[in-house]
């Protein structure tokens, strides 16, 4: 009969099931369970193991340079963000309503681990996530340009609910790929949200993208539906370094 079942279970994909098939079973046996405490058993291990492999390719898939989480943070360094705040950003409600978050500040003040915390936490919720450093993201964009494909790179993008977008403005950028960033943003407004990091503070956006109707633009867009945050304070790297 337990092959009947196996072959069974394979058949309606319920590869968890099978894996653990004589732990439940022995488990019931051993604590005389109900039926329907077995079956609910059987039941939970195949949903929970389903969705934390499909948590776990959402995350490989997101490309995160490394794992951070918001508990990881330490407000006690950083007074720039209240608990109040990463409770609210932990809602993901933002991210339903298609909001942005722009992360400004000089290096070393956690705007990429927030970012990565986000990604991270959003994922672990249900959403997917995309992390891109802008270098990265302008270089792809380029090749999908010159390739023709940029409209199909686009599509791939707008899939994730939350595209990252990290460290804008450390190089100023020709006037192709202010274009093309443009064309994201806009493609994004009101349909995905950003998190953009970057050293820069709005007004030095216009020398970043070498125009400043693009950039104005860039940013009604992006602002339109946005919380921006200004971090300030010293480097969490140089912590305990300085005197
Ligand atoms: P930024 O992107 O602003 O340059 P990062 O987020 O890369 O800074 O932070 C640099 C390093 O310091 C990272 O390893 C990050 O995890 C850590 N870090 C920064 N701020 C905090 C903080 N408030 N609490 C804990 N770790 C922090
Ligand atoms: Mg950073």
């Amino acid at each position: 009969m337990i092959e009947r079942v196996n072959r069974n279970l394979k058949k309606i994909r319920c590869y968890h099931t099978i894996n653990n098939l004589e732990i439940i079973l022995k488990n019931a046996n051993d604590n005389d369970l109900s039926y329907l405490s077995f079956l609910d058993n059987l039941l939970k291990t195949e949903c929970d193991l389903r969705s934390q492999r499909k948590i776990s390719l959402y995350i490989r898939q997101a490309k995160l340079p490394s794992i951070k989480s918001f508990d990881e943070f330490d407000l006690t360094y950083q007074h720039s963000v209240t608990k109040r705040q990463i409770n609210e950003w932990k809602t993901f409600s933002w991210l339903d309503k298609r909001e942005n978050k722009i992360l400004m500040g000089p290096p070393g003040v956690g705007k990429t681990h927030l970012a990565i915390a986000a990604a991270y936490e959003a994922i672990q919720n249900g959403y997917t996530a995309l992390f891109y450093s802008m270098n990265d993201l302008i270089d792809d964009m380029v090749i999908a340009n010159h390739q023709g494909n940029f409209p199909q790179f686009l599509k791939t993008l707008l899939k994730k609910d939350l595209l990252v977008i990290d460290e804008m403005g450390f190089l100023p950028l020709k006037p192709e790929h202010s274009s093309l960033f443009f064309q994201l943003i806009n493609e994004f407004y009101e349909f995905r949200s950003i998190i953009l990091t970057s050293n820069k503070l709005f007004n030095e956006w216009g020398s970043t993208f070498g125009d400043q109707v693009i950039a104005t633009a860039i940013l009604d867009r992006l602002l339109h539906h946005a919380e921006p945050v200004v971090m300030a304070g010293d480097s969490y790297r140089m912590k305990g370094k300085i005197n």
